[in-house]
């Protein structure tokens, strides 16, 4: 498979249309020339009749997908369908984490090779996505946990994955703030995955639109896809508020909202949708420098460039379509700050939302072609699929190329479900809020 360029390909219309390239530079001939110079990151073209390739979705993985389809398949007659405006979907919604310290070898590849685009994503986009790896530490707070992951940690090294096991002193060294000894659930220590970190998610939205525009893609926004043409064996196209739009193949990179959206195509998707929260204080002085995970419930938190501690847990746990979320989860994931870092408690909370999680019964995602001819999914991220969005889009480009599953992602297909080959992360069995 050829490699991703270092720059993007200039193409003439990105020239007319778009930015042109950032650099040091262009910024410092901006700022003496009043800024006149900058235009819009991406083009705004209108739905063409047809194209070889429709996306539904201008999430991260629906744009990551059109970019390496463009870039590493030479394959630009693409459209990226957005009912929305881009990066108004999970891509924008989510808490930031990157990290690759997975249990089972299929997804530690996975998750690793997607950590190691991150590391050169800025170079390969030439947009700043402000990609931090700050660490990411996972503390464990009794025997058995440290049990579990110690043996995380030893297969992730099996696979040359950076893993390292860290004493009460180091976690408290990392972490100032935190309470060891806290009543409820005292730290016995933790695993510290230096590779990961934060990457600002928002930027990876505006990164890959504007790298797939600046590529050839049309990505089209306001254009919600509102039925799947296909006829006895193979997809048509899509029906769209802007009209119809024909293609060879439909990938659909919907995330939350994958099983409606193949419900309209008569395919029946292993997935429920749930709702996940974020929530973000008041911005302070640097107080955290990892990526910092409790154990005892399931609560995460890093701090913003801008300071403010941006925090999630778990699902909220019942099925909705709605991106808000409730109460009882609030005050959870307080009580978790507040017992780990006593002084979070005189932060006040600025912000909250969610977003819908499409949740497949074992926990990991589909990267797979379905029943219907041409109709490709992208989907079933769970909560975890910001990290995997450079990886996510360059094996769906590759079955949308060549037809074949990347080696990387052969563990997503559907069909696992029909022949018993699951890859249960978590050791949760088929429940989907419990993954
Ligand atoms: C609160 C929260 C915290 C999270 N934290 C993390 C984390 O720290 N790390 C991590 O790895 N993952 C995390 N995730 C998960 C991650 O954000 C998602 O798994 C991932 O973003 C999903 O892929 P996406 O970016 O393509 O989805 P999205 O951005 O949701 O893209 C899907 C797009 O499809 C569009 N769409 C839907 N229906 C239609 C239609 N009919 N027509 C046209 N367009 C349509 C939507 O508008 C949306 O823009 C979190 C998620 C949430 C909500």
């Amino acid at each position: 498979m050829p490699a991703a360029p270092d720059t993007i390909p200039t193409h003439s219309r990105s020239e007319r249309e778009s930015s042109g390239g950032y650099s040091g530079w262009r910024l410092l001939r901006e700022a003496i020339t009043g800024h006149r110079g900058w235009s819009r990151a991406w083009a705004k073209p209108a739905p063409r009749p047809r194209y070889r390739v429709v996306i539904v979705g201008g999430g991260g993985h629906g744009l990551a997908t059109a970019f390496y389809l463009a870039t590493q398949y030479g394959i630009t007659d693409v459209a990226v369908l957005e009912r929305g405006p881009i990066g108004l979907g999970n891509v924008g919604r989510n808490t930031t984490f990157v990290r690759s310290n997975y249990f089972h070898p299929q997804n530690i590849r996975f998750y690793e090779f997607s950590l190691q685009q991150w590391e050169k994503l800025e170079q390969t986009l030439n947009f700043n996505a402000m990609v931090s790896q700050r660490g990411t530490l996972n503390l464990f707070h009794t025997e058995a946990q440290r049990d579990l992951f110690t043996r995380r940690a030893n297969q992730m090294r099996l696979l040359g994955v950076d893993a390292e096991a860290v004493s009460r002193e180091r976690v408290k060294a990392l972490v100032p703030l935190i309470d060891l000894d806290n009543g409820r659930y005292p730290v016995l220590g933790g695993f510290l995955q230096p590779r990961g970190g934060t990457v600002r998610h928002d930027a990876v939205a505006w990164g890959y639109a504007r790298a797939a525009s600046a590529a050839g893609v049309d990505v089209i926004e306001q254009c919600e896809i509102t039925g799947i043409v296909r006829d006895a064996k193979r997809v048509k196209g899509v029906e769209t508020t802007r009209g119809f739009v024909g293609a060879d193949i439909v990938c659909l990179a919907v995330a939350g909202h994958s099983s409606r959206l193949a419900a309209m195509a008569g395919v029946t998707l292993p997935i429920e949708t749930h709702v996940l929260q974020a929530f973000v204080t008041e911005a302070v002085k640097p107080v955290l420098d990892v990526v910092l995970t409790y154990g005892p419930s399931h609560f995460y938190v890093s701090q913003s460039d801008k300071g403010g501690l941006v925090y999630g847990g778990g699902l909220d746990g019942y099925n909705t379509y709605g991106q808000r979320g409730t109460l009882p989860m609030a005050e959870e994931l307080a009580a978790s700050a507040v017992t780990l870092m006593p002084g979070l408690a005189r932060l006040r909370v600025l912000r909250q939302w969610g977003g819908v999680m499409d949740m497949t019964m074992d926990g990991s995602p589909l990267i797979t072609r379905t029943p219907v001819d041409g109709l490709i999914l992208n989907g079933g991220w769970c909560y975890g699929g910001f990290k995997a969005i450079p990886a996510g889009g360059i094996t769906t480009a590759h079955l949308i190329a060549t037809g074949a599953p990347h080696p990387l992602a052969a563990h997503m297909g559907l069909e696992r479900f029909a022949s018993g080959h699951t890859v249960d992360e978590r050791g949760a069995g088929p429940y989907p809020y419990a993954h």
